[in-house]
C-alpha cells in the first residue's frame, strides 16, 4: 500500500463507510478505525423499519447497516475494529500523524496521511438524567430504565401494559406511536410546555390519545423513581406519581467529539459540541474532515451520513491527485 494514498477515517458508521468506498474508487487507500467490533454505528442498533433509504424498502437501519459492512468487505476496505485513535497531531510537513491502538492493528501503530476523516457520530444523551433523578441509575441496572430507542423494538421481554417514555422530539413521539401500536398504554412526560417533535408525529399519536392508549404530561419533570411491586414508580415534580412497567429515556443525542485525540488540532465545534464544515465537509483544520452526524447535518440520517462521506472523498481526492501529480 502506497503511504501517500493512506486516508485513515475515524468512525465506521454509514458516514465513513461511504467516505471509504468513494476513497476507494478514487484509487486511494483508506483504512476504517472503529471502536466497536462491528461496523454500521447508531443504524446497527435500530431495529425499526427504515423506509427512507432509496432502493432498500423493507429493511431496518439495521439490515442496512449489514448490508453496507458486506459491501465495505466485497470491496476489500482495511477495516481496524476495536480501534481508537489515542493521538492526533501534525507535522511540519502539513502531514498528519495518527496513534491508534486497539485489538487489530497491533497494539500502536502509526498512521501518517495527507487527510484525516471524522465520523465518529453521535451517542444517546440521557446520562445527565440518571444522575439527577433519584433512584434512577439503580432501576437502570435492573433493568427498568432504558436509554435509547433500540429497546422499545427490540426483541425480548415484553414491554408491559403501561410504558413512561421521557423526552418531547421526533423520537419520544414515534416510540410513543410504535409502542401504542402494539398495545401497550404509554405516557409521554416532557419537561417543555410544547413538543420538539414535528407535528405530523404529533399527529400521528393523537387517535392513541382519543383512545385513552397515550398520553402527553407536558411541562412537567420527574424528580424520582421508586420500586413498586415489580413496577416502577414515577414521581413527578408537580406531586403526582405514575406507574409504569418500564421507563424509555429518549433526551436526543450528544457528538462524540469529547475524546482526548481531538486536542491537539482542536477543529472548531458548535455550541453543543458539533464540528463545524464547510461545504467540502471540511473543517476549521485544513485537511480533516467531518462526515455524518458528528457534523450536525439538517437531517440527521443514513442517507444524509452517506452522502457527506462521498463529498469528502471526493475533495481529498482531488487534492491528493494534484499534490501527486
Ligand atoms: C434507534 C435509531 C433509529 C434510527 N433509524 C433511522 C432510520 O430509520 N433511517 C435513517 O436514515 N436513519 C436512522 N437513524 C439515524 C442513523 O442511524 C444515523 O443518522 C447514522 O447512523 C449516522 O451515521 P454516522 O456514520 O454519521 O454516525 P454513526 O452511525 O453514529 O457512526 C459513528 C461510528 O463511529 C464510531 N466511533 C465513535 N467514536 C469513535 C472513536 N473515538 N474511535 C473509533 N470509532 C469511533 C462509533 O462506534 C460508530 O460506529 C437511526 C438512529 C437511531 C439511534
Amino acid at each position: 500500500m502506497s503511504q501517500a494514498r493512506i486516508i485513515p477515517i475515524i468512525g465506521g458508521g454509514p458516514a465513513g463507510m461511504s467516505c471509504a468506498l468513494w476513497l476507494k474508487n478514487y484509487g486511494l487507500s483508506p483504512i476504517i478505525i472503529e471502536r466497536e467490533n462491528a461496523l454500521g454505528g447508531m443504524a446497527r442498533l435500530s431495529p425499526y423499519p427504515n423506509d427512507g433509504l432509496l432502493g432498500r424498502p423493507g429493511e431496518s437501519a439495521q439490515q442496512n447497516a449489514e448490508a453496507f459492512a458486506r459491501h465495505i468487505t466485497q470491496a476489500g476496505i482495511e477495516t481496524w475494529l476495536g480501534a481508537r485513535p489515542r493521538q492526533l497531531c501534525r507535522g511540519s510537513d502539513g502531514h498528519f500523524t495518527l496513534l491508534v491502538a486497539g485489538d487489530s492493528p497491533p497494539p500502536a501503530e502509526f498512521l501518517s496521511s495527507a487527510a484525516i476523516v471524522i465520523g465518529v457520530g453521535t451517542r444517546f444523551a440521557g446520562q445527565e438524567w440518571l444522575d439527577s433523578v433519584e433512584n434512577a441509575r439503580s432501576m437502570a441496572a435492573r433493568g427498568f430504565v432504558h436509554v435509547g430507542a433500540p429497546w422499545a423494538a427490540e426483541p425480548g421481554p415484553e414491554p408491559g401494559s403501561h410504558v413512561a417514555v421521557i423526552g418531547g422530539g421526533d423520537n419520544a413521539f414515534d416510540v410513543a406511536r410504535m409502542l401504542a401500536e402494539k398495545k401497550v398504554r404509554v405516557t409521554i412526560v416532557m419537561r417543555s410546555e410544547r413538543p420538539r417533535a414535528l407535528p405530523l408525529m404529533v399527529h400521528r399519536l393523537h387517535s392513541f390519545e382519543r383512545a385513552g392508549m397515550a398520553q402527553v404530561l407536558a411541562g412537567r419533570k420527574v424528580r424520582a423513581l421508586e420500586d413498586y411491586d415489580r413496577r416502577v414508580r414515577l414521581r413527578l415534580d408537580d406531586g403526582s406519581k405514575l406507574d409504569a412497567d418500564h421507563v424509555v429515556l429518549l433526551c436526543g443525542y450528544l457528538p462524540n467529539s469529547d475524546e482526548a485525540f481531538f486536542a491537539a488540532l482542536a477543529p472548531a465545534q458548535d455550541k453543543r459540541g458539533y464540528l463545524v464544515v464547510n461545504g467540502n465537509a471540511e473543517t476549521s483544520c485544513p485537511g480533516v474532515f467531518a462526515i455524518g452526524d458528528i457534523a450536525n447535518p439538517l437531517h440527521p440520517s443514513i442517507a444524509s451520513a452517506i452522502a457527506s462521506g462521498a463529498i469528502a472523498a471526493r475533495e481529498i481526492a482531488k487534492r491528493i491527485s494534484d499534490s501527486l501529480g
